[in-house]
C-alpha cells in the first residue's frame, strides 16, 4: 500500500516523513527538477514544531533556526508598539522557530531522502491527472521542462500537496 504524494514542499515532505514513521510506504513526486532553498524567513508555530519534534527533527531545527522568544512591533521611529512572548516563553510545551523557508524545506528534503530513499523522492514529476482503479489510483506525470511523459504510478491513494496553484484541486 503506497501513498502517492504530489508536491515536495513543506507539506508533502512532512507528510512523507510522518507516513514513513508509522510504517506506510510513500512516494513523493515533485514538479521541479531540483528543489532549491527559496523563500523568506517564516515562523513555525508551536503546534507545527510539535509535529517536527515528533519526527525527531528538534536538533536539526535548533541547528538551522532560531527559537523565537518574543514578537515585537516598533514604530518607524523605533518606539515599541506591542510585544508578547512566544513559544516556550508563552507557556507552550514546544518552542516557536524562526527559520528560512528554504532551509526548512532543505532539512525536510535531506531527511526524507535519508529515511525513505532517493528512489521515493522523485523530481521532474509533475502530476497531470489520475484515474481510480480497483486497488486505488493510477497517477500520470510529465517532465514539465520537456513536456514529455515521466511515467504512470499506482498507489493506494493520491494526496495533493501541490501548493496554492494545485493542479489536483483544479481538477476536482
Ligand atoms: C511571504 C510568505 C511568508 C510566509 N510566512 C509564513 C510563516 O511565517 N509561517 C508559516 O507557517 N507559513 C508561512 N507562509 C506559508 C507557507 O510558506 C506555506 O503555507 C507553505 O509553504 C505551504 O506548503 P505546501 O507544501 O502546501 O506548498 P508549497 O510549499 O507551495 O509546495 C508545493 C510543491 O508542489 C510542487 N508542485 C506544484 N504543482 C505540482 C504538480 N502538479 N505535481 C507535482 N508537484 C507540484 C511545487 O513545485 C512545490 O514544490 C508564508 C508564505 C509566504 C508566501
Amino acid at each position: 500500500m503506497t501513498v502517492l504524494i504530489a508536491g515536495g514542499g513543506i507539506g508533502g515532505l512532512t507528510l512523507a516523513l510522518s507516513l514513513h514513521q508509522i510504517g506506510i510506504p510513500a512516494k513523493v513526486f515533485e514538479s521541479v527538477s531540483e528543489l532549491r532553498p527559496l523563500g523568506v524567513g517564516i515562523n513555525v508555530l508551536p503546534h507545527a514544531v510539535r509535529e517536527l519534534i515528533e519526527l525527531g527533527l528538534m536538533d536539526k531545527l535548533d541547528a538551522s533556526g532560531v527559537r523565537t522568544r518574543e514578537l515585537a512591533y516598533f514604530s518607524k521611529h523605533g518606539k515599541p508598539i506591542w510585544n508578547e512572548p512566544r513559544g516556550l516563553e508563552a507557556g507552550y510545551k514546544w518552542p516557536q522557530f524562526s527559520i528560512h523557508r528554504g532551509t526548512l524545506q532543505q532539512l525536510l528534503l535531506d531527511t526524507a531522502i535519508e529515511r525513505l530513499g532517493r528512489d521515493n523522492i522523485l523530481t521532474s514529476h509533475h502530476l497531470t491527472g489520475w484515474t481510480e482503479t480497483a486497488e486505488g489510483v493510477r497517477a500520470d506525470f510529465i517532465d514539465k521542462a520537456t513536456g514529455e511523459a515521466a511515467g504512470t504510478y499506482d498507489g493506494a491513494l493520491l494526496i495533493a500537496a501541490d501548493g496554492i496553484h494545485s493542479a489536483a484541486r483544479e481538477k476536482l
